[in-house]
């Protein structure tokens, strides 16, 4: 155990114990190249108890009430436990142990706390940051890792989160202890985020600065995103022409705020059909909380011709999948956000 002191959070320094995870937790959650939203979740153990981030709330403002804390030696019972092999019953048994280990009763950790739980180090800080998913979701995912940070990087396949996800991570580890001697600071998971480990905060900070300024450079040297691109000339769809239908086409319950971007990249996409079915289905567990599984494509070369394929489409689309498509991309428009608020 790297961690057996005995903590309470009064009477040490802010940036250790849970003070150390309230102050960590505030630091990524402000910060959109690490956190958009939601996504992620943040712990701090010591020998006998674990503070993980509770179900609902925001690490941007979290405050120590927004920490469930559970009994760790519930919790690692479960890693042994047999459970049932059908995948909902499972679920509701682990649902019903973490209950069960939870001290601050009524408050709901978070589904990743087993994850958290098994890594031995005091702080683990789990993202889902784009650069990161960048990787996380490419083709050669594995291949381009162990590129970039070498033999050691330990990835793990994607596994829907839940149960199944949580032993395959706890095997990995065990194997990792037994191949290198060591613990893993760093998890990486396909198709989801990460998972950084350390001692102390800035351990913490600094492996993440790290990794994130490689991956940066391998993103600019790929495609520059940030370049915007220039408003087309005279042919295709007019924004003003579509966009107003296309809100009132949404809008069913109450009035929808969209917000649009374009750029090279998006453009990529909104130009080329066979392009589009690289990106037909979600890559990441944010994505689906956030912007749901399926999105709509509009590939009509003029502004009337995309509002009569709009008129078609979004219906259609409501009745099929039984919620109002959350993103569209629009041939000549770009990616365009639906949300009840500008915020959402
Ligand atoms: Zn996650």
């Amino acid at each position: 155990m790297n961690h057996t002191e005995n903590n309470s959070s009064s009477t040490q320094s802010p940036l250790q114990g849970v003070g150390g995870l309230i102050s960590i937790s505030q630091f990524y959650g402000r910060d959109s190249r690490f956190v958009i939203a939601g996504g992620g979740n943040t712990s701090y153990k010591n020998a006998e108890k674990i503070w993980v981030k509770a179900s609902g709330s925001s690490l941007a403002t979290i405050t120590e009430d927004d920490f469930a804390v559970l009994d760790r030696a519930k919790l690692n019972l479960m890693s042994e436990k047999g459970y049932s092999s059908n995948p909902t019953e499972r679920e509701e048994e682990v649902k019903n142990d973490l209950a069960d280990a939870t001290i601050t009763k009524g408050k709901r950790p978070s589904v990743e706390t087993s994850m958290h739980n098994v890594i031995d180090y005091a702080y683990v800080v789990h993202l889902h940051p784009t650069a990161v998913n960048g990787l996380m979701c490419a083709h050669n995912a594995e291949t381009d890792l162990i590129k970039l940070f070498g033999e050691k990087a330990l990835y793990v396949e994607y596994t829907d989160p839940g149960y199944v996800l949580f032993k395959k991570v706890d095997d990995k580890i065990k194997a990792y202890r037994a191949k290198f001697n060591e613990e893993p600071n760093v998890i990486w998971l396909q198709n989801h985020g990460i998972f950084v480990a350390a001692n102390t905060i800035d351990e913490i900070k600094s492996i993440y600065t790290e990794i994130l300024a490689i991956l940066d450079k391998v993103a600019i040297q790929l495609l520059d995103v940030h370049q915007e691109f220039p408003p087309s000339g005279g042919q295709g769809a007019s924004p003003s022409d579509v966009l107003p239908s296309i809100r009132m086409m949404l809008s069913n319950e109450s009035l929808k705020t969209l917000k649009v971007r374009k750029n090279e990249l998006i453009k990529y996409y909104s130009e080329s059909i066979e392009n589009q079915k690289d990106i037909a289905k979600p890559f990441t567990p944010d994505a689906i909380v956030y912007c749901k599984s399926n999105y709509i494509f509009l590939n009509g070369e003029t502004s009337e011709e995309i509002l009569v394929e709009a008129t078609k489409s979004i219906p259609t689309f409501t009745e099929k999948f039984g919620y109002a498509s959350k993103v569209l991309l629009i041939r000549g428009i770009g990616l365009v956000a639906v949300g009840d608020n500008a915020k959402q």
